[in-house]
């Protein structure tokens, strides 16, 4: 079957709504090729955040796999409802915000991979939702401002390194699959796109830095919260351990950093020798 998002918005008389950043895809090419890059198997269950008209849906169904889709507009998921039905029960949906969907309830002991066009607003929190649900999402593709790609893949020292980069990075291996042009959507949005695979570290390996995982959210948090900063002076002011900044500068010398060193000239794996010393020191400080 053929897809048709032009038809479907004439059909349904759908204007496109824009606190839901709704951009539909309509480059017959670059639906074709982020399914590509995703491959859903035979049989897989995906979740598809947002799936609007069912560009990528269709193709997903078409190849056989069994799609839940999470949309938010009621007038979308009517439409897709009708239109997909063909689809039997490979394809459910269910209306909701994804950032309510909890994975661990729905999925169980399975991990499902995410696929999603995603509106702007929601780029960040589903990022930090999927991190916290890595236990039940193996990857996800997600069409993203290229301008977040950049800054999820940017390297130490650059403008565009900061908190998501490291982040994310602690969580996931990613690769950009494509950037995309805006006249690939209707309506055009503002900005270029980016479509980025995230795939999500096994537990055992995230263990393996021996760190807690929320700790070290934290500690990049409070890293990056003044960027013109010095480490030193974050940790401090945000008091995080009982040290003074001499104190803080010594801890940073053990590891093998400069006390002058700023969040944005560390590499990941320096975050993580830090935040292991961090770390002992929290876990030592008595309990009043
Ligand atoms: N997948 C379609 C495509 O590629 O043409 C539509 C993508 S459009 C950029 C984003 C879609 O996400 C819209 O259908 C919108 O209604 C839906 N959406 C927006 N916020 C949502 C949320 N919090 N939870 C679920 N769906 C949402």
């Amino acid at each position: 079957m053929k897809h048709q998002p032009f038809e479907f918005l004439k059909k349904y008389s759908v204007r496109p709504v824009k606190h839901l950043g709704q951009n539909f895809l309509i480059d017959g090419n670059v639906i074709q090729n982020i399914v590509d890059g995703f491959n859903p198997g035979e049989g897989e269950t995906v979740v598809e955040v947002g799936p609007g008209l069912g560009a990528l849906t269709q193709l997903m169904l078409e190849r056989g796999a069994r799609v839940l889709g999470v949309e938010k507009d009621p007038k979308l998921r009517a439409v897709l409802e009708k239109e997909l039905a063909v689809y039997g029960d490979r394809f459910r949906l269910i209306g909701d915000d994804i950032l309510d969907l909890d994975f661990a309830k729905t999925f169980r002991q399975k991990k499902v991979r995410v696929i999603g066009n995603l509106p702007y607003y929601l780029t960040s929190p589903l990022i930090f939702q999927l991190i916290e649900e890595r236990k039940n999402v193996d990857s996800a593709v997600l069409m993203v401002q290229k301008e977040v790609a950049d800054r999820i893949l940017a390297l130490p020292g650059t403008e565009d390194y900061g908190r998501l980069t490291v982040a994310v990075r602690f969580f996931a291996d990613v690769k950009r699959l494509m950037n995309v042009s805006r006249k690939s959507f209707f309506p055009p949005p503002k900005i270029e796109s980016s479509v980025i695979l995230l795939e999500f570290r096994p537990e055992s390996e995230i263990k393996k830095a021996e760190v807690d995982p929320e700790f070290f959210l934290e500690v990049v948090k409070i890293a990056f919260s003044q960027r013109r900063k010095n480490l030193v002076n974050c940790l401090h002011h945000a008091q995080l351990v009982f040290l003074n900044k001499e104190g803080l500068g010594g801890l940073l010398g053990q590891v093998g950093i400069e006390p002058d060193k700023r969040g944005e000239e560390l590499f990941l794996k320096d975050f993580i020798a830090i935040c292991r010393k961090l770390q002992e020191l929290v876990k030592a400080k008595p309990k009043c």
